[in-house]
């Protein structure tokens, strides 16, 4: 084969491995896998092996935002990355702070749209939430985001450039302080863009990269059974997380309109044959609305539908939003709830709303506009 034959194969089959991470014929190496970017290391650049770790190290480890940061690199090899290469990094639009010390990021893609993320503290622990797509496809009756519509996927760089970015914040305004959790719980259903988000985990849990530990990681899903199924096949495990949020089927088809495809006991089976560590239990999230799925007898119907599962339940009191009809009940109905269900015997917990204040609670994310002007920290880095 020509030489030009056989770099136009190569060229070929990088794109097509590469595919979504090349924008306008340059290649955005935080959204490649480690095996992607030995691909394109060896077979693009010619570079050595070694090269791949020292690359990966300054994009996922460290973060760096510009190739001239790469300093163990040669200057002439610096050079080729920043003409072939991108590196993916989201823009810090805004980072706002709750008076409970809870913080929102807002974050531009490089195709100009904004998406959220969240770091809260809770006392040792900082644990972010991250986003999986702009915007939703799945119609929650009582999500903010879900009002949004799904806009489009975010892919593996965009996902994981989230926590670095937020890493690059904190080295500012609280240094010495490390994310320790992290939740897919911003903006978007994770499994509906299963690929990317299983491609970020593995990055995210790399131990050249984030080194973030699978234990202290969560996905958590609307209840999308074939991939529920398929994230229990992979390789890894993470905590998983599933919004129940209803008792019966009718509740549920009306709040998630998911159920009309999968109801609930074909999302509870799904979850009894997911192959769960000895260690793990699998988190039911019930977002309480007043009137709609907080009654006692709920209480009860819940607690009967999971008998017998490795599982804990974790009550959100519903965070109110404009778009949506429902409230929040009142803390006796929300302690009521609670106590039956503990009572029948499941582990429960209540997720107090965290960054109220500056809509960054559960199911708030939607980019509207901020409460107050003076909670805004502009970090100039746009
Ligand atoms: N799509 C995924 C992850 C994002 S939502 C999922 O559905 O699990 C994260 C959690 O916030 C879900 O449990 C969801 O039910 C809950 N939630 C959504 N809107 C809410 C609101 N307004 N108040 C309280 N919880 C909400």
């Amino acid at each position: 084969m020509s030489a030009a034959g056989r770099h136009f194969s190569v060229e070929r089959r990088c794109a097509s491995v590469l595919d979504s991470s090349v924008m306008a014929g340059s290649v955005d190496l935080r959204a490649l896998s480690r095996d992607e970017l030995a691909t394109f290391v060896r077979d693009e650049l010619g570079q050595p092996a070694f090269r791949v770790g020292q690359i990966w190290r300054w994009v996922h480890a460290r973060g760096v935002t510009s190739f001239d940061e790469m300093t163990d690199l040669s200057k002439s090899l610096r050079a080729v990355l920043a003409e072939r290469c991108e590196l993916g990094t989201l823009a810090v639009d805004m980072a706002q702070e709750s008076s409970d010390g809870t913080r929102k990021l807002r974050l531009l893609t490089r195709t100009g749209e904004a998406i959220e993320s969240v770091l809260i503290p809770d006392g040792d622990k900082l644990t972010q939430c991250i986003s999986s797509q702009v915007g939703c496809a799945l119609d929650c009756q009582f999500c903010a985001t879900a009002k949004m519509g799904l806009r489009r996927n975010l892919d593996a760089g965009e996902i994981v450039d989230q926590v670095y970015r937020a890493r690059a914040l904190l080295a500012e305004v609280e240094p010495g302080r490390r994310i320790t959790n992290l939740v897919y719980m911003g903006m978007g259903e994770p499994l509906h863009n299963y690929k990317e988000v299983v491609k970020s985990l593995r990055t995210l849990t790399d131990g050249d990269g984030a080194n973030l530990s699978h234990r202290r990681i969560t996905v958590s899903t609307v209840g999308l059974v074939p991939g529920i199924r398929k994230l229990g096949q992979e390789d890894f495990q993470v905590n998983l997380a599933v919004s129940l949020n209803a008792s019966n089927d009718e509740v549920r088809r009306e709040i998630m309109p998911v159920n009309k495809k999968w109801n609930i006991a074909q999302l509870l089976d799904a979850i009894r044959e997911y192959p769960l560590d000895a260690r793990r239990r699998v988190t039911f999230e019930y977002v309480l609305l007043a009137g709609v799925n907080d009654s006692l007898d709920d209480a009860r119907r819940l607690a009967k539908l999971l008998r017998g599962m490795k599982c804990k339940v974790n009550v959100i009191p519903w965070n109110p939003h404009p778009e949506a009809p429902y409230k929040r009940p009142s803390g006796a109905a929300i302690s009521a709830f609670q106590n039956e269900v503990r009572r029948l015997g499941l582990p429960v917990y209540l997720r107090t709303p965290r960054g109220d204040d500056i809509d960054a609670a559960c199911g708030q994310l939607a980019l509207r506009p901020n409460k107050s002007e003076s909670e805004l920290v502009q970090l100039g880095t746009r």
